[in-house]
């Protein structure tokens, strides 16, 4: 354990400037489009192409990330921090682990800003497609920081766990307060109001855990994603990236 408490940081550290790239297909899904079903059509990808544009230009992307050793584990629950995570059959789903990473993420409140404009002003496909690109953008910005504590984790033989978020699933959102206990997001500026949710609105809060034994879901797609070159725990081929070049 000495020799990863020296490597994994157990500061809060703010990532600015991230060189996100937007998955399309994240946007689309928020339009409704699935995998499966009819393609968009040429005026549908037009419009994707002019919010991305702009959803590019409005976004701030920008994380607060802390990696903390696990003290305790219970079947529902995970101490670390001095802060107790109630999470419903988290022992089952991770395992063993070792270490838990808490981050929240946001790609700031510009886009939002331009979003309410753009339907005061009655643009509404516009605003309806830029405001799946927010969506999709903090989704990928979620899957890159995700990413990034897989890449910390690896070099040192720990897999890396799934993320899960207050509020999705069985996790109750009043979790939030312990996540932001453990992980500040206000030094990035995002805050809880009395119901647990976040301003700016294009958050996103998360926790993963690591461990020598820690289990990796099956339906794990993360690596999809990833651009971790000649990574030896990756479990599916890479089809795109949340990395820009
Ligand atoms: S390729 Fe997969 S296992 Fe390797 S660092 Fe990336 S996400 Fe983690």
């Amino acid at each position: 354990m000495k020799r990863l408490c020296a490597k994994l940081s157990t500061d809060p550290r703010v990532l600015t400037s991230l060189p996100l790239e937007i998955d399309p297909d994240e946007v689309l899904r928020f339009q409704g489009y699935k995998k499966s079903g009819e393609a968009p059509g040429p005026e549908v990808r037009a419009l994707l192409g002019e919010a991305l544009a702009l959803g590019r230009r409005l976004m701030a992307p920008r994380a607060v990330i802390r990696w903390l050793p696990v003290v305790g584990r219970g079947a529902d629950t995970i101490a670390a921090g001095g802060v107790v995570l109630t999470i419903p059959d988290v022992g089952r789903s991770w395992g063993p682990i070792d270490w838990i990473a808490a981050a929240v993420c946001t790609i700031g409140d510009g886009l939002e800003d331009r979003v309410a404009e753009l339907w005061a002003g009655r643009e509404l496909p516009l605003a309806a497609m830029l405001d799946s690109v927010g969506s999709g953008a903090v989704e990928s910005l979620a899957e890159y920081v995700n990413d990034l504590l897989c890449q910390e984790a690896i070099p040192l033989g720990l897999p890396v766990t799934n993320r899960v978020s207050p509020g999705y699933g069985r996790w109750d959102v009043t979790q939030q307060r312990a996540l932001f206990a453990l992980c500040p997001g206000e030094a990035i500026g995002v805050r809880l109001n009395e119901a647990c949710f976040m301003t700016p609105v294009k958050s996103i809060s998360l926790l993963a855990a690591a461990g020598a034994g820690a289990k990796v879901d099956h339906y794990f797609s993360q690596c999809a994603r990833c651009w971790m070159a000649g990574c030896a725990y990756r479990r599916t081929p890479v089809r795109g990236t949340v990395h820009s070049s």
